[in-house]
């Protein structure tokens, strides 16, 4: 009988090295330099590049991998742990080597990829030479990949693609896309494409323009590609020929719990700053922290918080225990489902509790707002979550064919009087 809230002491004196370490180091690349991302910009280079190295001298490098591929091997309850300190920073996954899309696609091409593929492609993304985009929502339809028509076509020794693709992020940065595209178009309607490795530098990827997601972002990083007979050697494909849907699983299981995880950090961030204003803020003589319906903002942010940490936390120790997405596909759909409502709900109160200070862009709230949204869409909408999860949950129900339900009061009574009929009768006699 084990039900452990408590971190071990060891770990948690990491956990403190990273925090300090992330709030004096590394936070205060957020407010000077440009994309996080941007592997070719040499100040950001001569600024993150001692940071990765003091990091991966401490042990904490791409704590998402196995030690097989230079990670610690420490399992998701530790990453939760550490990515909850690391969510609050815009450079921190970087500088911790844990980064979206390319903490997905490295679990992608160390899954599935050939040894040439991953000596190519998977060392250095791990080393963060490089970085990496995944290219999948196409602008017909991003949460049915069925509507997808990007195609692919073996034309000797190459395949061809064509198609348009939307929403790449950081494509523009990136050295290779991950592109799903149909192969086998009269296939079953989940085995119609695959996945394919395509260096983004190959002719015929042709990045229309980089789309911005709401007011804050500097610069659109968000790509609308043309793939115009964009070629690839057979080689290329990762994974099995039309298992598009397969892999893709592979990589989305672990990377909406590693967001959920960075998304605690995000939303304690927007808390914390909510309490200091109302301890710092007088109106009609006193502080706003004295008022109930302020109070009551405080109390149902910290219980939505505090919820969704451990429902979090338990679905990590769940990955752990179980070693297989499907067996957690419940609490990771719930989890992805309740992130966008908890950060939204808790920004907007801190937005809100900041007057108009906190409708500019001089605090982070409008783009922590702008950001839940992207929460509920990136890696497939809410109501696709809430479905599946629905789902999950009915198969442990069954219906009943009896014209009442089977806890039927009156039902229920029948049963226990017969069960204890004996007893009931004999008290009955004798109090007569
Ligand atoms: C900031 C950001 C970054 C992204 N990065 C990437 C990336 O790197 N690579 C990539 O490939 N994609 C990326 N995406 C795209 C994202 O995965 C898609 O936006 C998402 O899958 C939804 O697709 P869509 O936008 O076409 O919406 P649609 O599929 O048109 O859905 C629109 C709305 O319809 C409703 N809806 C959809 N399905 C159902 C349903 N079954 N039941 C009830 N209602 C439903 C939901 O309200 C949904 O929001 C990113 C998106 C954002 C916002």
């Amino acid at each position: 009988m084990s039900w452990d809230f408590e971190t071990d002491p060891e770990y948690q004196k990491e956990l403190d090295w990273a925090e300090k370490f992330v709030r004096e180091e590394v936070e205060p690349l957020d407010y000077v330099l440009g994309h996080p991302y941007d592997v070719r910009d040499p100040v950001r280079n001569k600024l993150v590049r001692p940071l990765q190295a003091e990091v991966k001298k401490r042990k904490l490098w791409a704590c998402h991998l196995g030690p097989e591929l230079g990670g610690q091997g420490y399992g998701q309850v530790k990453l939760a742990l550490l990515n909850e300190i690391l969510g609050g920073s815009r450079f921190a996954p970087i500088v911790f080597g844990c980064q979206a899309p390319d903490s997905g696609n490295a679990e992608i091409l160390a899954h599935y990829g050939t040894p040439e593929q991953r000596k190519r492609f998977l060392q250095p993304l791990l080393d963060n030479e490089i970085v990496s985009a995944f290219s999948m929502t196409e602008p017909q339809g991003g949460a049915d990949p069925k509507v997808f028509t990007t195609k692919a076509e073996l034309k000797g020794d190459n395949w061809v693609i064509n198609g348009h693709k939307w929403f790449s992020s950081n494509a523009h940065l990136s050295s290779f896309l991950i592109v799903m595209a149909v192969t086998d178009p009269d296939a079953d309607p989940y085995k119609r494409m695959s996945m394919f490795i395509v260096p983004t530098e190959t002719p015929g990827v042709n990045i229309l323009r980089n789309l911005g997601v709401g007011t804050h972002e500097r610069e659109g990083s968000h790509a609308y590609i043309h793939y115009d007979n964009a070629m690839v050697p057979k080689d290329h494909m990762l994974g099995p020929r039309g298992g598009a849907f397969v892999v893709a699983q592979t990589r989305l299981g672990g990377g909406r719990i590693h967001h959920a995880m960075r998304t605690i950090g995000q939303v304690r961030r927007a808390f914390d700053m909510m309490c200091e204003r109302v301890l710092s803020r007088t109106t009609q003589g006193e502080l706003l922290a004295k008022k109930q319906m302020v109070q009551e903002k405080i109390a149902d942010s910290w219980m939505e918080i505090e919820q969704f940490r451990l429902l979090v936390l338990r679905t990590a120790w769940k990955i752990d225990r179980y070693k297989d997405y499907l067996k957690v596909r419940k609490d990771i759909a719930a989890v992805k489902a309740l992130m966008p409502k908890v950060f939204h709900d808790v920004a907007a109160r801190a937005l809100h509790l900041h007057g108009s200070l906190g409708a500019t862009g001089e605090m982070p709230f409008v783009e922590q707002v702008i950001q839940s949204f992207h929460m509920g869409l990136a890696d497939g909408p809410t109501e696709v979550h809430k479905v599946t999860l629905a789902r999950q949950v009915l198969r442990e129900y069954k219906g009943t064919t009896d014209l009442f339900p089977s806890q039927h009061i009156p039902k229920l009574r029948e049963a226990a009087l017969k069960k204890y009929a004996d007893v009931i009768e004999r008290e009955v006699h004798a109090q007569s």
